[in-house]
């Protein structure tokens, strides 16, 4: 099972490791702010937490939220609070364990389509993480543990990232670069990347 607090204190953490690099992306297709965005956010996620009363797993992701959309700014802000906003509606009073942590991740996914209108091939954050759902739907189907699960959804979730690379950007900022966005990853596919991966590593 996950608790929501290791997730995004995990899912902080990679971030702050990957600040420069997310950046980095950014300044190829974008405005070069992804990863200073999302590292004030996350950070913002934690502290909010620590001073939080103890809640429901929905109202704790509810709160992560919250917090990104008022914190992170840029297209991402708004898409990973959608995200977090999602996985609690769809999580209700369970908590975030196998097929009901898949159907909060699917639940997220929905959300982020329903605010992006992203398309798989459009370049995007959706690409990283459509993938990583559908991983994570086959292999708890096929009795995996949620760890091992969601070990197999990270490789899908970096397998997916690696593809926007040779994509054209069809949403966003760097879809203003056309045919300029070819060959470069896509920064928010590789923090979406991050997200998987701190699910796993919550899931220890
Ligand atoms: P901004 O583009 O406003 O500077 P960020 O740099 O923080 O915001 O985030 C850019 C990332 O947001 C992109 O790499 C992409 O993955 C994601 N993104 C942008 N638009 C969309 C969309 N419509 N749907 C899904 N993801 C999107
Ligand atoms: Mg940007």
């Amino acid at each position: 099972m996950i608790d929501p607090n290791e997730w995004v204190r995990a899912f902080a953490e990679l971030i702050e490791q990957h600040t420069d690099e997310l950046t980095a992306l950014d300044a190829a297709i974008g405005d070069a702010d992804h990863g200073s965005n999302l590292r004030r956010g996350t950070s913002a996620v934690v502290e909010t937490l620590a001073d939080a009363a103890p809640g429901s797993a929905a109202e704790q992701l509810k709160q992560v939220g919250m917090t990104l959309i008022r914190t992170v700014g840029g297209a991402s802000g708004p898409l990973y609070g959608s995200f977090f906003l999602g996985c609690a509606t769809a999580l209700g009073d369970k908590k975030l364990d196998t097929t009901d942590f898949a159907a909060a991740f699917r639940g997220g996914l929905d959300k982020v389509v329903a605010r992006g209108k992203a398309e798989l091939g459009d370049k995007t954050m959706f690409d990283a993480l459509a993938p990583a759902a559908d991983e994570l739907d086959r292999r708890l189907a096929a009795g995996d543990s949620l760890a091992a699960a969601l070990d197999a959804a990270t490789t899908a979730a970096e397998d997916g990232s690696d593809a926007t690379i040779p994509m054209l950007a069809r949403k966003g900022r760097a879809s203003y670069l056309g045919e300029r966005s070819v060959g470069h990853r896509d920064p928010g596919a590789a923090s979406a990347a991050l997200l998987v991966l701190a699910a796993w590593r919550a899931a220890q």
